[in-house]
């Protein structure tokens, strides 16, 4: 069957005052019903960007100039707003964004904020819109009783779990965090992620998890992908990447956490810094920062291949993949 959501060779640029910035360039990536997937890499690198333009938040200067986005086989990289509210948001695809604590709307109570989104996507009573959001309230660690609240009365970190209760209430198959956990304490992490993998068991739902932090993705997801500067460099199961990473900056990104796995590793540090994003993809973006990189490497950009290994989506955008057992063991891995 179809997988859930089906990234395939997405471009998206941002309209600057220096001109174009490519902010993806060629990602491609699926997600299957009930699958946990991780999307890593670092600051600048783009993942916010895919993000938005699966639910359709990019920018203003932002737009998909290549590729496409489908949802349950369905095409929806060029859906109106109106599509969008109607079809997907909220009960398909919900999204808690990067910056959530300032998404709530300020004039409203978090019920009323409910409530219209209740009235849109679903035909639950009132009562029972409700009752949801307070199930979701206490999952998040707010009281029930403050459903009711506006939201200067919360607390930024507050605002965030209110915005966390708003995005999971309607139980949406597909669930898109991004730096969902930067504000809020471990023991709150954790009690989310938990209720996540309820809903994972129970309803298949899904998650596209963003984070900078690939241990979380180790710890949670079931397959993950590592950007670099507009590209994913890698992709795959979490046990492909993490075991047998194809891509130097996947394995020097990986070294770079400190692993439960592997308690006793120095932490690495990737030096140098991901090239400008205006104007055309022509090489290779890590091609400045490899320490393995060869005149191709700089001559064209290294499309996502299949590395042949026997996870099929296992994939990496380097043309030295098939040494890359030996160039890191050289390395010292
Ligand atoms: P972070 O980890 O810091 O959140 P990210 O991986 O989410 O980073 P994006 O926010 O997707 O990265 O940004 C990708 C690139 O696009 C960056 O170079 C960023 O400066 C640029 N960018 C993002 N939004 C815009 C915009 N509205 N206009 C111009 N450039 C933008
Ligand atoms: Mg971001």
């Amino acid at each position: 069957s179809d997988p859930l959501l089906e990234v395939e060779d997405l471009t998206i640029r941002y309209e600057t005052d220096g001109g174009d910035l490519t902010a993806v360039s060629g990602a491609s990536f699926s997600i299957d019903d009930g699958e946990f997937f991780g999307l890593a890499g670092e600051s600048g690198s783009g993942k916010s960007t895919t993000a938005k333009a699966i639910i359709g938040g990019l920018d203003d200067n932002g737009r998909v100039d290549g590729g496409t986005i489908r949802y349950r086989g369905e095409e929806i990289q060029d859906f109106t707003e109106k599509q969008l509210n109607k079809q997907l948001r909220w009960k398909e695809i919900s999204w808690i964004p990067q910056s959530s604590m300032n998404s709530l709307d300020p004039l409203q109570r978090v019920s009323e904020q409910a409530a219209e989104i209740g009235r849109v996507h679903t035909d639950l009573s009132n009562e029972a819109i409700r009752e949801k959001l307070k199930e979701m309230f206490a999952v998040v660690g707010l009281q029930e009783s403050r459903i009711d609240d506006y939201p200067h009365q919360f607390s930024g970190g507050m605002q965030q779990r209110a915005i966390i209760a708003l995005a999971l209430f309607l139980e949406p198959s597909l669930v898109i965090a991004d730096e969902p956990t930067t504000a809020l304490d471990v023991i709150m992490q954790d009690q989310i992620f938990k209720y996540l993998d309820r809903m994972k068991d129970d309803a298949e739902t899904s998650l596209l998890l963003i984070t900078h932090d690939i241990s979380v993705i180790f710890e949670s997801c079931d397959s993950v992908a590592i950007m670099h500067a507009s590209q994913i460099a890698e992709r795959g199961s979490t046990e492909a990447v993490h075991d047998n990473p194809r891509h130097p900056y996947a394995f020097m990104f990986k070294e770079a956490f400190p692993d439960i796995r592997e308690p006793d590793r120095d932490l690495e540090v990737i030096d140098g810094y991901p090239p400008e994003l205006i104007g055309e993809v022509t090489a290779c973006s890590f091609a400045d920062r490899c320490p393995w990189a060869v005149e191709e490497c700089r001559e064209s950009a290294p499309p996502l291949d299949p590395v042949g290994d026997d996870d099929a989506t296992h994939a990496a955008s380097c043309f030295r993949a098939d040494e890359a057992y030996e160039l890191y063991e050289k390395h010292g891995a």
